[in-house]
């Protein structure tokens, strides 16, 4: 098979492109990524030379150019990660994300149609279901609960698989979305809520809490995830939504104050700051369908993968030293001012 991974210098991507070529040696890889501020080549650099895997750098809204590598590869399955995936930055500037977002996804999708594929699998988001209230736990995110975006980055990736879906029923473009909550782990871009609380207590910085910091987040070990797409390509229905969800709700603040514990830091580093327009109290998946259908459990508990997560940061600094100089400096000062 050859797949076509986008986004595969981003967080998740870049984890799926290694987990795919450790697990399925027979598998070619073609990755494509724009190299945006989130794409980073050195996420990919232990296996750039590897013999079934070819790395195109490539802006997923260019047809053109999408068109050509279609024709010139004719991959058989194409996963979509690409994407402006940080809300805060849609917040700044919504267009990008619907530029990316929804049109990236529509040529994408077309180019398949074109050229024939297998499946096509759209890597998307709990948040476009909004939230939950904080107080009825009882209550989850299931693959028929309506969509209900509160963030111009939700809104675009629901619009995407709107899309999708509409591409399956009009086109009959064999399809499937996976909808997941928070992603955790190595590679993952410092402006996010772990890494960034990481590579601050490190630094001895302060480090800053949206709001009161009870906002609660279902977190899943990235490589958990990987797994599950990896099922769900192979093994999903067609035309259908599975939930990805880690069984494992997490406050913001109990994650931060976990950090400190970790690495030995005092808890009062933390600082609260102005909330996060429109931020999303509680986000929680049910993922009863994929294990019923797939057999997926996440099996990475939360204490293990934060550790795991905690020890790649110690022992990766060159990778995050990149990034947070550079253009991550002004991004940095205008959300928190100075570090
Ligand atoms: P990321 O921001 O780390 O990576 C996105 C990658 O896409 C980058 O490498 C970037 O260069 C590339 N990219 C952006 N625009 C592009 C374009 N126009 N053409 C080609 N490449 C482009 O994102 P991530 O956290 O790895 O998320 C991957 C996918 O998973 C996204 O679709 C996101 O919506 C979804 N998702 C992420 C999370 C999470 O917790 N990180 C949770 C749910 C869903």
């Amino acid at each position: 098979m050859k797949i076509l991974v986008t986004g595969g210098a981003g967080f998740i991507g870049g984890n799926f492109v290694h987990y795919m070529l450790q697990q399925h040696r027979e598998d070619q890889i073609l990755c494509v990524d724009k190299l945006t501020y989130a794409g980073n080549l050195s996420t990919l650099a232990d296996v750039l030379d590897q013999d079934n895997l070819t790395f195109v750098r490539l802006d997923i809204c260019d047809r053109e150019g999408i068109y050509n590598l279609f024709e010139k590869e004719r991959p058989d399955i194409v996963i979509n990660f690409a994407a402006e995936s940080h809300v805060d930055r849609s917040i700044e500037n919504p267009e990008i994300f619907l530029q990316t977002n929804i049109i990236g996804t529509s040529v994408l999708m077309d180019a398949c149609r074109k050229y024939g594929i297998v499946r096509y699998h759209q890597v998307s988001t709990d948040e476009v279901y909004g939230d939950l209230p904080l107080d009825r736990p009882d209550l989850f995110f299931t693959e028929t609960t309506p969509l209900h975006t509160s963030s111009p980055y939700s809104s675009s990736k629901a619009g995407a698989d709107l899309l999708v879906l509409a591409y399956h029923r009009t086109y009959g473009l064999p399809v499937t979305i996976s909808r997941c909550s928070n992603n955790y782990g190595p590679y993952h871009f410092p402006e996010k809520l772990i890494p960034l609380m990481i590579i601050n207590a490190l630094h001895d910085q302060p480090l800053p809490v949206y709001g009161d910091g009870l906002n609660v987040r279902d977190w899943l070990y990235v490589e958990d995830h990987c797994k599950a797409i990896d099922l769900i390509v192979r093994k999903g229905r067609t035309g259908e939504v599975y939930n990805v969800g880690g069984h494992n709700e997490m406050r913001n603040i109990d994650i931060v104050k976990l950090i400190c514990q970790e690495l030995h830091k005092p808890e009062s580093l933390i600082t609260h700051v102005t909330d996060r327009k429109g931020h999303d109290r509680r986000y929680a998946i049910d993922p009863t369908k994929i294990h019923d259908e797939l057999g997926w459990l996440p099996e990475t508990t939360f204490t293990t993968g934060l550790k795991k997560t905690i020890q790649w940061y110690l022992t990766h600094e060159a990778w995050w030293q990149d990034i947070i100089s550079g253009e991550y400096q002004q991004y940095y000062q205008n959300m928190y001012g100075g570090r």
